[in-house]
């Protein structure tokens, strides 16, 4: 997944966390929310698959009002996600 900016992509790989906290103190999101926005995504993949949706914390990139959303605590799995999590985590 990446996080971008009204400009420029941010690529997670090897240095995420490091790229995620950067890109949280240019825009104001809380590092640690941003970190941990990025790590329920990269849980989601193994609970949901590859894919991603166009909207909630699964989409393939993020940009400003996804983190307006982090900053607000409102990026989150969506409905149908959620479901999906449920069941495979109760087995
Ligand atoms: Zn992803």
């Amino acid at each position: 997944m990446t996080v971008r900016e009204t400009t420029r992509t941010v690529p997670y790989g090897s240095n995420s966390v490091s790229r995620g906290a950067s890109v949280a103190a240019r825009t104001g999101a809380d590092s640690d929310s941003v970190i941990g926005c990025v790590m329920a995504h990269e849980l989601g993949h193994l609970l949901l698959g590859p894919g991603h949706v166009p909207d909630a914390i699964m989409r393939a990139s993020w940009g400003t009002g996804d983190l307006e959303a982090i900053r607000r605590r409102r990026l989150v799995f969506n409905r149908a996600q959620n479901t999906v999590i449920r069941r495979e985590l109760q087995g």
